[in-house]
């Protein structure tokens, strides 16, 4: 995971919040855990239309919860083949912010393997949080910050009741940072 570099001028006050806010609220219920299970199960039959469903009411739940605009989604078999990249991450799914559309795929470009479901579902929370940006926090972009990665950690570890890890990060060229995964994984 790599950090976009800060903007130069006009957003730059919004990326430095997005970059500091490094918790979400979370539900106090087992909902959203029970959503991901069925994600999970309808992933093991494979039919888009079915994972689609269980996403949908995922983000129903989840944009209940932080009160914010209904977004849709849509779930591909495949990746199609030129897709709006936002970074290096936008790998399995992406957002748009005029259309409030999530899309996300089952199968990867190239070698047309199955997503796993931690990866689909990281990925599912991940778009959410873009959504968010725009939605709740009100920023005039959805930047890739080390608070935005920690966001979508926190919602991804609590929909999928695994332990929230500290994120450890490692300056990069241009400003940017990456997760340090040793350390990340070691735990210090
Ligand atoms: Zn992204």
């Amino acid at each position: 995971m790599l950090t976009d570099a800060a903007p130069r001028k006009a957003n730059r006050a919004g990326f430095l919040e997005s970059d500091r806010i490094k918790m979400l609220d979370l539900p106090q219920d087992g909902r959203l855990l029970a959503i991901a299970e069925s994600i999970e199960q309808t992933m093991k039959a494979t039919r888009a239309s079915d994972v689609r469903r269980a996403c949908a009411e995922f983000l129903e739940a989840t944009s209940q919860f932080y009160k914010v605009s209904d977004c849709d989604v849509r779930v591909l078999a495949a990746r199609p083949l030129r897709v709006r990249e936002n970074g290096a991450t936008e790998l399995f799914g992406d957002y748009s912010p005029e259309t409030m559309l999530i899309r996300l795929w089952m199968r990867t470009a190239v070698r047309k393997e199955i997503t796993s479901f931690g990866t689909f579902l990281s990925t599912l929370c991940h778009e959410f949080c873009h959504h968010l940006d725009f939605q709740q926090f009100g920023f005039p972009d959805s930047w890739h910050t080390r608070g935005f990665y920690e966001r979508a950690a926190a919602l991804y570890h609590h929909v999928r009741g695994t332990p929230l890890k500290r994120l450890f990060w490692i300056p990069v060229a241009g400003g940017r940072w990456r997760i340090d995964w040793p350390r990340t994984n070691r735990g210090w």
